[in-house]
Formats: C-alpha cells, sequence, structure tokens
C-alpha cells in the first residue's frame, strides 16, 4: 500500500475533531495546541493517519480489538448484504445471523449452551452481575448476591462495573459503588513479595486459596459468584500462575458458586485458543466476551451461559415475571453477528490460532532477549498474541519505573511507527507495563520489528 496517503480535506477534519470529539482515556489539554491523531484507513497489520505515516498496530486498534486484521472484505461485503435484507429486530424475536452465530460459537465452547446478545463488554458483565442477582432472589431468598472480583481486573465502565473493578485509578472519581461486590487478592507471581504470606514455591495454589479464605470471610452462603478475567488485561497483562485455575474452579465447586469468567479481552483467538479459560481447562457457568468477536467491524458482544443457568430462569413459567427481565436494544443488530460469523471463519481458515500460539512463542522469545539486554525490563509475561513487559527502576526491590518514563518508550516506538500500549494502572505510578497484542496475522517480520522497535526506544530512553 501507499504509505503517503493524503485526504485534502483532511486538515478540516482535524479541526472538526479538536472542537467537538471528547476523546476517550485521555486528558485534552495537549490537544489545544498540538493535534489530534485521526486514523484514517487501516489495511491487515497497519493504519495509517491524517499525514499518510504508517504506523504498525502492535496493539490491535489500541485495545485488543481488531483481531483479524483490517480492511477484511469479505465481513464489510457479509455485513452489507445483512444491512440491506434486515438491519435490526429487537431481540425478543430471532434474526439468521443472530441463530447461526450462536450455534458456531457454542461450538467452539464445549459445556455452555446459551448466547445472549447486547453491545460492549461493560454490558455483558452487567447482564452476568443481575443474573446472579437474580438467581440469588429466586433460589436462595436474596442471600447469594454477593459477587467476588479480583484485584487489578477489570470488567469496564458503568457504575456496576466499577463496582466490581480492581483498578483503583479507574474507580478514583467514581464512587460510591453498589454493595455485594467483594475484592479478592491478585495472583501476579512476579510481585508476591508485596502479598503478605505468598510463599515461594506453589503461588498459584496459594493465590487461589486466598478467594477461598475471602469466601470463608464473607460466609459461603452470600457468595453468588466470582467473575475473573482468564489472563488480567489492564491491570497489568497478568497470566495466571501454575495451578490457579484448577484450583479456583474446584473451590467454585465447593462452594456452589457461579464461576463467571471475562473474555472480553481473551475470547476468540488472543491466547491462541478460542478462549483464555479453555487453556487451563476450566468450565465456565458464565462467559462475556466482546472485542474480538467481531474484531471491531461491528459492535457486538456476548454473555454466554450454561444450560443450567439458563434453565433456572424458566422455573416458573405459570408467573409472568419470572424470566430474565433485560432487554439490549441494539443487542437486535444483526451486522454484529453476521460480521462475528465472518470473524470466526476467517480464524478457522486462515489457521490463526495457530499462529496466535507459534507469534506469541515469538514474542515472548524476543521479549526475553530485552530482559537480557536492559535492566529496566523486571519481567515479561503473557499468553499468545497477548504480552507484557513490566518496566522497573531497580531488579531487585522491584520499584516501579517512573510512569512518565514508561509513556516515553510508547512516543518513542509511536514516532518510529509501531503502536504500542502501556497499562497496569491499579497503583497510580505504576503505569508501567508496556503491552502487546497485535492482530493475530502478525508475522514473524511483524514481531521482529515490533522488539527491534521496542530496543532501539528502550536504549533511547534509559541508555
Ligand atoms: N472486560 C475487560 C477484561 C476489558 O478489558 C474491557 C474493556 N477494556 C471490558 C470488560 C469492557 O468492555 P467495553 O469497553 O466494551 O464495555
Amino acid at each position: 500500500m501507499d504509505g503517503n496517503r493524503h485526504d485534502n480535506d483532511i486538515s478540516a477534519v482535524v479541526e472538526a475533531d479538536r472542537a467537538h470529539v471528547w476523546h476517550h482515556l485521555i486528558q485534552h489539554k495537549p490537544f489545544e495546541t498540538g493535534a489530534p491523531r485521526i486514523i484514517v484507513e487501516g489495511r491487515g497489520m497497519s493504519v495509517w493517519d491524517q499525514n499518510g505515516k504508517e504506523h504498525l498496530d502492535a496493539v490491535s486498534g489500541g485495545v485488543w480489538t481488531v483481531n483479524v486484521g483490517y480492511g477484511r472484505e469479505r465481513i464489510a461485503d457479509a455485513v452489507r448484504e445483512q444491512l440491506v435484507k434486515l438491519n435490526y429486530f429487537a431481540g425478543a424475536a430471532g434474526t439468521i445471523p443472530g441463530a447461526r452465530f450462536a450455534e458456531a460459537l457454542i461450538d467452539k465452547m464445549p459445556g455452555l449452551s446459551r448466547v445472549y446478545y447486547c453491545n460492549s463488554g461493560s454490558e455483558a458483565n452487567e447482564k452476568a452481575f443481575k443474573m446472579v442477582r437474580q438467581i440469588a432472589q429466586k433460589r436462595y431468598g436474596g442471600k447469594k448476591h454477593k459477587i467476588l472480583f479480583r484485584d487489578r481486573d477489570y470488567h469496564g465502565t458503568t457504575i456496576g462495573c466499577l463496582s466490581a473493578g480492581g483498578q483503583d485509578e479507574r474507580n478514583a472519581h467514581y464512587g460510591p459503588f453498589a454493595p455485594g461486590f467483594v475484592r479478592v487478592p491478585h495472583c501476579l507471581e512476579y510481585r508476591r513479595h508485596e502479598q503478605e504470606g505468598a510463599p515461594e514455591e506453589n503461588y498459584g495454589l496459594w493465590a487461589a486459596d486466598q478467594i477461598e479464605a475471602v469466601i470463608l470471610r464473607e460466609g459461603p452462603d452470600t457468595v453468588g459468584a466470582l467473575c475473573l478475567e482468564p489472563v488480567t488485561a489492564g491491570g497489568g497483562v497478568i497470566p495466571p500462575p501454575s495451578g490457579y485455575w484448577e484450583r479456583v474452579q474446584e473451590i467454585c465447586r465447593k462452594y456452589d458458586i457461579l464461576l463467571h469468567i471475562d473474555e472480553v479481552v481473551c475470547g476468540v483467538g488472543r491466547t491462541g485458543s478460542w478462549f483464555g479459560y479453555q487453556n487451563y481447562g476450566v468450565q465456565p457457568d458464565m462467559v462475556t466476551m466482546a472485542k474480538g468477536v467481531a474484531s471491531g467491524y461491528a459492535a457486538i458482544a456476548c454473555l454466554v451461559t450454561t444450560e443450567e443457568v439458563f434453565s433456572m430462569f424458566k422455573e416458573a413459567p405459570e408467573d409472568p415475571l419470572d424470566y430474565f427481565r433485560d432487554i439490549s436494544t441494539f443487542g437486535g443488530c444483526t451486522a454484529g453477528p453476521a460480521a462475528a460469523l465472518e470473524n470466526m471463519a476467517i480464524i478457522e481458515e486462515e489457521g490463526l490460532l495457530a499462529n496466535t500460539r507459534a507469534m506469541g512463542d515469538r514474542l515472548m522469545e524476543r521479549l526475553g532477549e530485552l530482559k537480557e539486554k536492559h535492566a529496566v525490563v523486571g519481567d515479561v509475561r503473557g499468553s499468545g498474541l497477548f504480552c507484557g513487559a513490566e518496566l522497573v527502576a531497580d531488579r531487585e526491590t522491584k520499584a516501579p519505573v517512573d510512569e512518565k518514563l514508561a509513556q516515553k518508550v510508547v512516543g518513542e516506538c509511536n514516532a518510529a511507527g509501531v503502536i504500542i500500549g502501556v497499562t497496569n494502572r491499579s497503583v497510580p505510578g505504576r503505569n508501567n507495563t508496556l503491552c502487546f497484542s497485535p492482530a493475530l496475522i502478525a508475522t514473524a517480520d511483524d514481531i521482529d520489528h515490533i522488539a527491534a522497535t521496542v530496543d532501539a526506544a528502550l536504549t533511547k530512553v534509559f541508555g
């Protein structure tokens, strides 16, 4: 593709953006002098900005979303065809792509059976929380209503999801939060020294046992569900330590607690399996997903449950109010499932799960080399094409690096034409884990280029 595209009207676009768009997740003050970045076009692994500059996107659209890469005409064609046939009907009725995608999805999720459509990861998680509360009322006289969430995990932007939010920095301005959400400790082995009593051996089992301790403290008869990310994303890219998930499953079964797994980031290929939980042999009761479901070609999110959970909502058909009394208006849009069907077919036909595993291994190798070379890289970790490199000021104490320096590394990479991310916002001053989540189509050259760019940026910032 021509690396120097330019739209003559682009300066008017930049002005309109500067004057009227309230961007997500950033401070706006710098826009008053600098220019906002407008992303104009995308193809494969790359996007082009308003100046015609090409950027290799190592974060799939910024937030782990564009799993199959940009410019997929096949998805656009399928969506167009569906939109002119039927764009929408409210979810009390079915649609052809809705039924077909639900069937295709369940085929990838043994043990689960029902798909509830909505629009965003937050919304899917809210719906899961509502189901837990309703089950508590229906079955347990309101008792088993508490929802456990984990330190450093994130589940979305609404007040309900922030009530289950383990990233304090994101929550800081938005309380008070909803009652009945209870935090359990994180499972980041690299920082186990910060957790009182954490052992050197069998850390994974210990970390899972901390969940049991919270359940016992709260009273098992008050706890309805445990909501976890398979690999914590925004909280610092934290794959589970070994033995963790198996023990988590045992604990949930022991106390009759629903296991809700938030696959909003890991879902649909990111870790090299269809779903992150499938890497650990666990069987969830509820799974939520969003970003990679249609790779951002249409807004779609799903809450998937077991037949057992579903059947709890049809126990008393004689009661006209005894059902899940919930709707998502745009859960009836057909573009989402139409795009999701093609997205899944692309992953299958192009062997992208295997590619993700192979390229994920390569990325971990390259990051390991950066760790050897740069003392500032304290830890590298990942699962598939979902990796992080935590930067520290001192390897011995693991004191976090100044977050401005981490941002500088990101800036240097950006300037060199590679978009990477930085995350781990749980503790102020610790926004210091570089993160990498390129599209699942990444090649060995792409991976090596990303790593070489980060290498140069680290040298520039830290010497
Ligand atoms: N869960 C996880 C693990 C996420 O990372 C996110 C978004 N970053 C969400 C839920 C919320 O998704 P959305 O922004 O689509 O509401």
